[in-house]
């Protein structure tokens, strides 16, 4: 557990504030960009349990609300953004997603109520609350049309495979904001997590993403969960990687769900895969933990389970 860790640079222009997600760091990023003009760009929001924490340290970095121009989200989903209603209303910011997600953040009651079944009595606590943003508030984005603010211009481009509405947004400083769609890679853990949660994962989708990200060239990645991939080759390399991890978990709990394996049977098959790759990686100690926390069998389970429901089972019907 920690209670403060300061804001890091990452480049001239961009740093990232540790949400501190359910107190642990190195989980949950959000990062800040300064634009040609002076002002900030805020990409992801939060948890909005963790909205106090990312205030916190904007203000580590002398960021006062005035000085934020906009707020932009990946996608919906509550550790990115359910803290951008609290954090566009204390900076007065517009926020920007792409159109697809944007009616979730004017009405986020139905998000938050799938997320409630799934996360039962920890809501509260891992995800505060999830204020609506007023729709003269939202600015919604759409793939190829570049985003310009503050003398700054972004390239905008979609990217689904973890969410319908993912968004990458790659700034002049060569940076792509990724989001979740190139997996999970926490610090001092050479295993790039598979982020495959429900209820629209696509892995084709997913792999298609990655390759328009690699196509584009960034020179880092800038991953929520957790921090920077530096330089071109190790960019790459990673992107490559992204879509051969997903398809082993894939076939892993496909496997299981041939021998007729119920869901718990198929958490407890990739908690096993999870444990014997640290192991076989020799991760241990703080990073091991920090993996682990970060880690939710529950939904990948219940990700794959409904892609394969929905690809691999119609396609070796023949009706898909
Ligand atoms: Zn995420």
């Amino acid at each position: 557990m920690s209670d403060r860790v300061p804001p890091r640079a990452l480049t001239p222009r961009t740093h990232l504030v540790d949400t501190l997600l359910a107190g642990e760091a190195g989980m949950v990023g959000v990062f800040t960009h300064e634009l040609a003009d002076g002002s900030v760009l805020l990409i992801e929001a939060g948890s909005g349990a963790t909205t106090d924490t990312v205030i916190q340290g904007l203000n580590d970095l002398g960021i006062q609300p005035s000085d934020v121009r906009a707020l932009v989200v990946t996608h919906v989903h509550l550790d990115h953004a359910a803290g951008a209603g609290h954090l566009a209303a204390w900076s007065d910011a517009p926020v920007y997603v792409h159109l697809l997600g944007a009616r979730h953040l004017a009405n986020p009651t139905r998000l938050w109520n799938s997320a409630e079944r799934i996360y039962g009595d920890a809501m509260q606590r891992l995800w505060g609350r999830m204020d609506p943003i007023p729709e003269d508030r939202l600015r919604p984005l759409e793939d190829g049309r570049p985003l310009e603010l503050g003398g700054s211009r972004f390239e905008v481009l979609h990217t689904p495979g973890h969410a319908r509405h993912h968004l990458t947004l790659i700034d002049p400083e060569g940076s792509a904001y990724a989001g979740d769609v190139a997996g999970i890679l926490l610090e001092d853990v050479p295993i790039i997590r598979p982020a495959l949660p429900p209820p629209d994962i696509d892995l084709e989708l997913a792999a298609a993403s990655c390759r328009t990200l690699a196509q584009h060239a960034p020179d880092r990645l800038l991953l929520t969960h957790y921090g920077a991939v530096e330089g071109q080759e190790a960019v790459q390399r990673h992107l490559a990687t992204v879509p051969k991890r997903n398809q082993a978990w894939a076939d892993e709990v496909q496997r299981g769900i041939e021998a007729g394996e119920d869901h718990d049977a198929l958490v407890a098959r990739v908690r096993q895969l999870e444990q014997a790759e640290l192991d076989a990686a020799n991760v241990e100690g703080d990073p091991r933990h920090r993996y682990t926390a970060m880690s939710n069998a529950d939904m990948t389970v219940m990700g794959l389970v409904r892609h394969h429901a929905k690809h691999v089972a119609v396609d070796a019907d023949g009706r898909g």
